[in-house]
């Protein structure tokens, strides 16, 4: 049996202040969520409404198709990691695994399989005796995953399980849960991160949430190509984003007419143009934008050039650079039609 998660309109409030504001949001059946954005942003007051952990003010949270709102936390299907994994420090691994079993009254004779299996399942089979002490940060993790995933949820909710983790054991760990999804395809998870490479790497859709509300949600690849909000250009992914005045098939910059798709914007409306600066090519090339070179950074593979183009600083990554520019040569950037995306014009009623 596979559920699925439904926010309908929640809005969660702390003293009369809305921390999450009519949040609509379906996380499918099996499908990994992230919910990105800064601190401060809603994120865990929205885990934390479907886990029972506070009461919204207004809407409900479906679960599998059922209105959970009203249930107490426990009946309601769900594993939860959080960032400090949270373990019981006088109980052995095994029993931390086996302490929601057992508040969940599961039959005894049941329990000690249940805990192998999900020890098993997480990479922590040798280690069911030791107490959480005697564990490394990335362990401990293991086991509060484990511990999570011992009671058969419909629904994991992980709440920055990563970031207590130094850089190399996250990115392992990151693997570890992908690897995890695939083996538990009917768990549906929802992934609480403000890092976008978590985000990008683990969901299969990301819900962008800044200042209580909901920016945006879709796929990585349609958030990264088709950003539909500044907010979303720039927190996922790096972007260009240059205030544009929109024309018929082209945008002016200033005095420059830029080429690109403008779909049904109305002309003379006000927009911005997103371009990622690894599609911006350093030389003359269509939509060419000559400019000053204000800095540059060396990032291994590709150098990075912040380029002052009528008032305007430009960011191109570029590769494989023989001669570096050096500040305030005279250079010129350009980027194609296709490769920019046009945010926030108004619709041409026209
Ligand atoms: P995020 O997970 O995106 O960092 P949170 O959902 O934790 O954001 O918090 C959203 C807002 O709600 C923040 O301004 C935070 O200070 C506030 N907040 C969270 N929990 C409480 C609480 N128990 N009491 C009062 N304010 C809270």
């Amino acid at each position: 049996m596979s559920s699925g998660i439904r926010f309908d309109a929640v809005s969660v409030a702390y003293g009369g202040t809305t921390v999450l504001d009519a949040l609509d949001l379906t996380v499918e059946p099996g499908e990994v969520m992230a919910l990105l954005g800064p601190s401060g942003s809603g994120k865990t007051t929205a885990l934390r409404a479907v886990a029972g952990f506070v009461k919204p003010v207004s809407g409900r949270v479906h679960i599998g198709g059922r209105d959970v709102t009203d249930l107490p936390p426990h009946r309601r299907g769900i594993g939860m990691v959080v960032q400090q994994y949270a373990l019981f420090p006088h109980l052995r691994v095994e029993d931390n695994v086996a302490f929601g079993l057992k508040a969940r009254k599961a039959a005894r004779a049941e329990i000690p399989g249940r805990v192998a299996e999900a020890l098993e399942m997480t990479g922590m089979g040798g280690y069911a005796k030791r107490y959480p002490r005697e564990l490394s940060g990335g362990q401990q993790q293991r086991v509060a995953i484990a511990r999570a995933l011992a009671i058969r949820p419909d629904v994991l909710l992980l709440d920055e399980p990563l970031s207590a983790l130094d850089a190399q054991l996250r990115s392992g760990m990151l693997a570890e849960l992908a690897r995890l999804h695939r083996e538990l395809p009917d768990v549906s998870m929802l992934y609480v991160t403000h890092d976008q490479v978590e985000a990008l790497t683990l969901a299969d859709r990301i819900a962008v949430m800044d200042k209580a509300r909901l920016q945006d949600c879709g796929t990585p690849q349609e958030l990264y190509r088709r950003p539909r909000t500044e907010f979303t250009a720039s927190f996922v992914g790096n972007a260009n984003l240059l205030p544009v005045t929109v024309g018929t098939g082209a945008v002016s910059l200033g005095e420059r007419e830029l080429e690109v798709d403008t779909g049904g914007a109305g002309a003379g409306s006000r927009a911005t143009l997103c371009v990622r600066p690894h599609l911006v090519g350093l030389g003359d090339g269509p939509n060419a934008l000559p400019g000053r070179v204000a800095e540059v950074q060396w990032r291994g593979a590709t150098h990075r050039l912040l380029v002052d183009v009528g008032g305007h600083r430009v960011k191109a990554d570029v590769r494989e650079l023989r001669v570096t520019p050096a500040l305030g040569d005279s250079v010129v950037l350009h980027f194609a039609p296709e490769d920019a995306v046009l945010i926030g014009a108004g619709v041409s009623d026209g």
